[in-house]
């Protein structure tokens, strides 16, 4: 830890890292940290915290932030420092030319889930009321969008059902498609803690992650299923728990809709969803998977927790629905101990959702084209609406190459790294006549911006995050921007360069504003979070303090939906040019796209991303543990060294996609979720062959 002397002054605030959204006391002397101490009175982490919380804070004040604004004319001319005022004058006659030159549907704009819930929020109006179009989306997209509209669909509401303390009453907690040991390790700490107390463990997952077999922890099942095969394991469960009796049929009677169920019982019982008619499609041992289906119906409470691994497939929004399903077929809802736990991976992705970053929902999950919500934000903003939803950010790339969208503003997200098929989001760029890139560093995506704002840290604003479990907290500004501006300010300023009249002078002012418009945060301020530390969303007349648990006397949506979802084959097939399927995770030390930890010393010690292969695959190819391999799909090509391990079963590679170096996402392909566009990140055919290195 980087010492620099004796506090001077703390300030309490929300780390900006993962979804578990830990409370830290930021000890200060001047302008430097001198260390970050989990705060003991966090509602989420209750004064634990990870490697990355607690030490890596040294990007913020890394020798490659941004402080001053850039432009240039051309991405092949070097980059130009100029004040806020011309950056900004620079951007807004651009906008305005290309507005009255190919209309508003030209431009669209980007939102961040690292950026804060008043950021979000302000962005979206900036696109909708400042640029006149719907065309806004958010990093969300690429992780979580399933989830949006799966837990819409089936419980009324787009998010997880339970507060982080619920697992503590859990018997059986199923762990599908996540890891949280590295992806949420505090919320992991909690969650091995019940087991040691001896709830049982379902683990279904490609890789034997360290939650299968850990000191203390080994789970009673794990079902190593082949990707791409979640929703023939979740049938084959289903098909155990209808056909054997277990459903709770009184739980579904008073609480779902009684037809809908009836149906999807047929469906879920025919015989070609038993386990044993599955095998050979999930490689999961039908044994297993009946002894795993019988243990989540009969073992008491049964809790659900999932991440990416469910909703970066092209069946993402079937497998979100599929566990809603179980969830409601074994009566696991609406107490502590059960329900349906997304692991959001960015640190405010639920708060970037509830505030209307998707082209077709204005903020509290509406519809933009319900008249009644329109003329509401329509009255409030002094604007009128499109009524009409915008474009995906796919869309928006696929309109760019073929001459429709001509300008984008992409707050706090490196699209050219983390969303998928590179060379499909470069050739976008590219065509684009103006690309605005606000962020700490000058990312790979900046490589084909036009203008450059410097971003601000979360050490550096106020604000608010919303974790995994919907708790609304603040963030406390700990030291001054470094490029003079908070984020939400920049985007103020940029929205009143085009013509607006925005005179917010705090984030509470914008907070108000949410709360007055979006229902479920009514009973939220800036001053009462000051006052009671958190708020787990809906705050409103009905739940006053918040709600860690929902669905309690009634789903929001009236009646649990059951939603037939039949197993639909991945395009993406190996074959023998690309004989292994790729799936892609993190580890714990590093953070996505790594901008952040490998700009920070004390978590330097992941250095590069490795490719797992197990012992006979890497044999078969004449690999050892720490060789060159040149890793290739239909899409493209990368080298990386490998790791051979036995975590990964014959057949199947996995890499995380920390480092630019390695650029996982060049292989990667444009397969995605058919009722999000979610990406297929966690299924690639590819084949790895030796090389020399790069
Ligand atoms: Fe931050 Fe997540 Fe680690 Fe908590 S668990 S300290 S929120 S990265």
């Amino acid at each position: 830890v980087r010492e620099v002397g004796t506090p001077e002054r703390s300030v309490v605030t929300t780390c900006a890292y993962c979804g578990v959204g830990c409370t830290f006391r930021a000890e200060m002397r001047g302008e430097q940290i001198v260390r970050m101490v989990p705060w003991k009175d966090g509602k989420a982490n209750r004064g634990h915290s990870c490697v990355k919380g607690r030490f890596a804070w040294g990007y913020a004040n890394h020798q490659d932030r941004i402080t001053s604004p850039m432009v240039r004319e051309s991405t092949d001319q070097p980059w130009r420092e100029v004040s806020w005022d011309d950056a900004l004058e620079f951007s807004a006659t651009r906008i305005k030319a290309i507005k009255a030159e190919h209309g508003a549907q030209a431009l669209g704009g980007i939102t961040s889930s690292r950026c804060t819930n008043e950021e979000t929020y302000l962005v979206q109006k900036l696109v909708r009321a400042g640029f006149g179009t719907n065309n806004v989306d958010t990093c969300a997209r690429v992780c979580h969008s399933p989830t949006g509209y799966g837990l819409k669909t089936t419980f009324g509401t787009s998010a997880g059902t339970q507060d982080f303390d619920s697992v503590m009453a859990s018997d059986v907690i199923l762990v599908i498609g996540a890891n949280p040991t590295d992806g949420h390790p505090v919320f992991a700490s909690r969650m091995k803690q019940r087991l040691r107390q001896g709830a049982k463990l379902i683990v279904i997952d490609p890789r034997r992650i360290d939650l299968v077999k850990s000191p203390h922890v080994e789970a009673a099942h794990h079902l190593p299923l082949q990707p791409g095969t979640n929703v023939a394991v979740l049938t084959a469960m289903a098909h155990v728990i209808v056909t054997e009796g277990l459903a709770d049929e009184d739980f579904i009677r008073a609480r779902c809709d009684w037809d809908e169920y009836q149906d999807w019982a047929r469906f879920v019982s025919d015989s070609r969803h038993a386990p044993e008619r599955l095998e050979a499609v999930t490689r999961v041992p039908s044994s297993d998977l009946r002894a795993a289906a019988r243990l989540f119906a009969t073992g008491g409470n049964g809790s659900i927790y999932y991440g990416l691994g469910v909703t970066e497939h092209s069946q993402g929004s079937s497998t979100v629905m599929a566990i809603a399903n179980l969830a409601m077929v074994t009566g696991n809802m609406g107490r502590p101990g059960v329900g349906v736990n997304p692991l959001r991976g960015q640190n405010n992705v639920q708060g970037a959702c509830d505030m209307g970053s998707f082209p077709h929902e204005l903020p509290g999950y509406r519809h933009i084209s319900d008249n009644e919500t329109r003329a509401l934000f329509e009255t409030d903003w002094g604007v009128t609406l499109d009524p009409d939803p915008g474009l995906r950010i796919n869309n928006m790339l696929d309109a760019a190459v073929d001459g429709f969208f001509r300008a984008i503003y992409i707050q706090g997200e490196d699209i050219l790294q983390s969303d998928p098929n590179t060379q499909h989001v470069a050739a976008g760029l590219s065509a684009m006549d103006l690309v605005i890139v606000h962020d700490l560093f000058l990312n790979e995506t900046a490589n084909y911006a036009h203008v450059f704002l410097p971003g601000s840290t979360f050490l550096e604003k106020n604000g608010t995050f919303t974790n995994a479990e919907r708790r609304i907290q603040p963030v406390r500004k700990v030291m001054k921007p470094a490029a003079g501006y908070e984020d939400w300010q920049v985007t103020q300023l940029l929205a009143n360069a085009i013509g607006a009249n925005w005179n917010y002078a705090h984030p509470s002012e914008i907070l108000d504003e949410i709360a007055r418009l979006t229902p479920s945060f009514a009973g939220v301020s800036w001053s009462r979070l000051d006052e009671v530390g958190s708020l787990q969303w809906p705050v409103n007349d009905q739940f006053p303090d918040g709600a860690p648990v929902m669905h309690v006397e009634g789903f929001a949506g009236g009646k649990g939906k059951f939603v037939v979802t039949d197993y639909v084959p991945t395009d993406e097939k190996t074959g023998p040019r690309f004989p292994l399927l790729l799936t892609t995770g993190r580890i714990l030390s590093q953070y996505n796209v790594g901008a952040q930890t490998r700009r920070t010393a004390n978590t330097a010690w992941h250095p590069e991303d490795l490719l797992e292969m197990h012992p006979t695959d890497a044999e078969n190819r004449g690999l050892s543990d720490g060789d060159w391999t040149r890793l290739q799909s239909r899409t493209g090509e990368t080298t990386l060294r490998i790791k051979v391990t036995d975590r990964v079963a014959p057949g199947v590679v996995y890499t995380t996609f920390h480092h630019p170096a390695t650029q996982a996402n060049v292989v990667t392909t444009e397969f995605s979720d058919w009722a999000t566009n979610c990406p297929e990140y966690k299924v690639t055919a590819v084949q790895v062959l030796p090389s020399n290195g790069p």
